[in-house]
This record gives structure tokens, sequence and C-alpha cells, in this order.
């Protein structure tokens, strides 16, 4: 399987990262060596002094699928989910400014958390709040109503240029409210009150 990340995709977090609001989808990849494997804790790779959290609604795909319209983009997928993008900012910061592929930066070993999946008829898609929690304060707030790219329409532009395949799943961009993640935090992802995840970082 592959995983399939948006970057840019609501207006409040390009603010507070000064980037540019992108014409297209911003797209990158992890590897499924990238995921959190269950229950285990998040370690702060050793290459970074800045990780950051962004919690992000994960859709899981179905089936096969290419060049898919927008129309049709909700036959492959039944199930949402919650996850984190974990993000070495410092190790990014340092690709963006050279141009570099974001790699090392996204697509580190447990970088890729992916909660609990459910289906996708339990929420209106177009109108789901989600929330990260760290240590209980509440860091990230968002609804899926402030995306510049809705879910369908996410499937759609990707499966342009990547064939979507079963068990793929796309994390489709963080809300305002990024941060870094210390030793010792724990994060909770809640999918409109259900909690999704619960991460400890060491
Ligand atoms: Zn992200």
């Amino acid at each position: 399987m592959k995983i399939i990340c948006i970057g840019r995709n609501y207006a409040k977090h390009i603010e507070e990262l000064a980037n540019e609001k992108p014409e297209h989808p911003v797209v990158f990849l992890k590897p499924d060596s990238a995921i959190l494997p269950k229950k285990m804790p998040f370690f702060i790779p050793p290459f970074s002094n800045d990780v950051h959290y962004e919690v992000e609604v994960l859709v899981k795909i179905n089936r096969v699928g290419k060049h898919i319209s927008p129309k049709f983009a909700h036959k492959y997928y039944e199930e949402v989910g919650l996850g984190i993008d974990f993000t070495a900012r410092d190790v990014q910061a340092k690709c963006k400014e050279k141009g570099l592929p974001w790699e090392k930066a996204k697509a580190f070993d447990g970088s890729a958390v992916i909660g609990d999946f459910y289906p996708k008829e339990q929420f209106d898609l177009q109108n789901l709040s989600f929330q990260l929690k760290k240590n209980d304060a509440i860091v990230q707030d968002g609804n899926t109503n402030a995306m510049l790219w809705q879910i369908d329409e996410l499937i759609s532009y990707v499966s342009q240029y990547f064939t979507i395949k079963k068990g793929d799943v796309i994390f489709t961009g963080t809300p305002a409210g990024v941060g870094e993640v210390k030793e010792g935090d724990v994060l909770i992802g809640v999918l409109k009150g259900k909690e999704a995840f619960q991460i400890k970082v060491k």
C-alpha cells in the first residue's frame, strides 16, 4: 500500500506557515514503512529538533482506480479515519529552501499515524469536525468544511497521477494549530467525538 498526502488544504494552515496558496493540491507520498505500528509510542527521530504534529482526516481506498472523476470518487472509499502526519519541520525548512524533495522530513519511520476507521455513512464528510488534544488541551480544531479541496476532488486529482489501490490511505491535509511535540506528550485524535487514536511521544 501507499500513503498519499495532501499539503496546504486549509487556508489558515497555509497562513501560519507563510506558504503560498497553491493552484492545485500539493501532493507527496509516504512509504508503508512510515506507518507507526498500533499501540507503539512515537519516538522523536534523532535528526530533528522540531517535529510537529499535523492531525488529518484519512480516507481508506477500497478499490483500484485511475483517472477518476470527482462525481465517481465516492465509489472508491467506504471508510474515513484520523491520523497524524508527523513532520520534521526543521528538516522540511531546509528542503524547501533548496527546492529539494520532502521525504526526509515527512516520510521517515513512524511519521504516519493511522488511527481507527469508521464507515463514512456515520459522517457528513463536508462538515466533519475533528480535534487533536495534546496533554488534554485542544491544539488543533478542524472541520472538513474549511478544506480547499474536498475528499472527492482530492481522489480525482491524485488518481490522474497515481493508480490508487485497495488499502491505500489518503491524508487530506492539516488545519491550523500545528506545533512541536516533546518527550512525554500524549496526543489524542478525536473524530466527531470519537477517540480515533492515542499516541505517547518518547
Ligand atoms: Zn500534513
